[in-house]
């Protein structure tokens, strides 16, 4: 028997991505979806701006777009609100018993809320105790991290065995990342913004919260000190990352590659429908990952990192690559509800 399943944010970027990827999920089915006053009333297909290759399913277009309000919308949502109303309408969700899965900044930070990688901190989930008793939500928010912290991470979690001590990163986000219309094609044809706002502040502060340890009933962030530059780049799908890392220990290159190329996590263990079966893939090749090429790899779940060289400022510099809006957002929170699942939260 199916979960039914509502989507906050529905019309959007993210919110597309959403429905897409949840068409043929073995356990949830889209039966609500929820967007702002300009959407609400509307069918799906005139509401949304559909900007996917594939054609939006028929069941979710011809659903009624409704208020972003709790009342109708089934236990879990996914939500991919914009930011600016995110922290007020997730937290009515939760307190009126739903279970918010949330791309959304609002709550990432928040001492009792998860913030979730499921192969790099499934554990985290046990900070849902603290959340109810500090909140009194009925409901539950479980958050997922910043898109290019995403690709980010998932590269650095295989170095933690080797003492990770400092990195000096610089993304090249894709367009999609600012949503739709987003930034506009005089703007970003031919060029490259340095530019986007709190981006950098996000991925320094969430991969310490990411790659931290639970214990005592909260999470302590790991020590790790973390330097980021923020670019948006012509590029329709995928947020690349220069990364150089400084690492405790000497360790030879193969070795490095041999980290990211077995690193597994809880979702491979449990076979979860979304999970990726290697979700950080070393490619060999001179001049890869790129995003015309690797970014739908494994369904747009798979991290691929390339380009491992010696830093002669810090210790190793590499490429890495993930999906903004699969890996990095919608594909995240559907991989945290499908781990809620199986560790039978929902
Ligand atoms: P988007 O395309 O601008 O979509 C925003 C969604 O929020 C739309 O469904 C919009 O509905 C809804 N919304 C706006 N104002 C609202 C209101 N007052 N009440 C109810 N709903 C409202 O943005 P996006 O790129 O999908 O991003 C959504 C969220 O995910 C953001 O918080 C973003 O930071 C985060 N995120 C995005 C990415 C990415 O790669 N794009 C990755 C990770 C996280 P209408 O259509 O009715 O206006």
């Amino acid at each position: 028997m199916a979960i039914e399943v509502g989507i906050l944010g529905a019309t959007g970027m993210v919110g597309q991505q959403f429905i897409a990827l949840l068409a043929k999920h073995p356990w949830f089915k889209v039966t609500w979806v929820g967007a702002s006053e300009r959407s609400s009333g509307k069918a799906y297909r005139d509401a949304a701006a559909w900007r996917l290759p594939t054609p939006a399913p028929d069941e979710v277009s011809n659903l009624v777009v409704e208020q972003a309000a709790p009342g109708k919308a089934p236990k879990l949502v996914f939500s991919s609100l914009d930011a600016s109303v995110a922290g007020e309408i997730e937290g009515a969700f939760a307190n009126a018993g739903h279970f918010v899965t949330t791309n959304s900044r609002n709550y990432r930070m928040d001492a009792t809320v998860p913030l979730m990688i499921p192969e790099i901190n499934a554990d985290h989930l046990k900070l849902l105790d603290a959340q109810q008793a500090a909140r009194g939500w009925k409901g539950r928010i479980v958050t997922n991290p910043n898109c290019s912290t995403i690709a980010l991470t998932l590269a650095l979690a295989p170095l933690r065995q080797f003492g990770l001590k400092a990195v000096m990163v610089t993304t090249l986000q894709a367009i999609s990342g600012a949503g739709y219309p987003g930034v506009a094609s005089w703007d970003i044809l031919g060029n490259v913004i340095p530019f986007i706002d709190g981006e950098e502040g996000k991925i320094e502060t969430e991969t310490q919260k990411i790659l931290g340890t639970f214990s005592g009933g909260a999470v302590a962030p790991h020590p790790v000190v973390i330097s980021a530059s923020t670019t948006r780049v012509p590029v329709h799908n995928g947020h690349t990352v220069s990364a150089s890392v400084k690492l405790d220990q000497k360790v030879t290159a193969d070795a490095v590659i041999a980290a990211f190329n077995s690193f597994r996590g809880r979702p491979q263990e449990l076979k979860l429908p979304s999970a990726p079966p290697q979700p950080v893939v070393y490619l060999i090749e001179r001049d890869r990952p790129q995003p015309a090429l690797d970014v739908n790899r494994d369904g747009g779940m798979t991290v691929t990192v390339g380009r491992l060289r010696p830093c002669p400022v810090l210790d190793y510099k590499f490429f890495a690559l993930g999906h903004n809006t699969i890996r990095g957002a919608a594909g995240a929170a559907i991989l945290n509800a499908e781990l809620m699942r199986e560790e039978g939260i929902l």
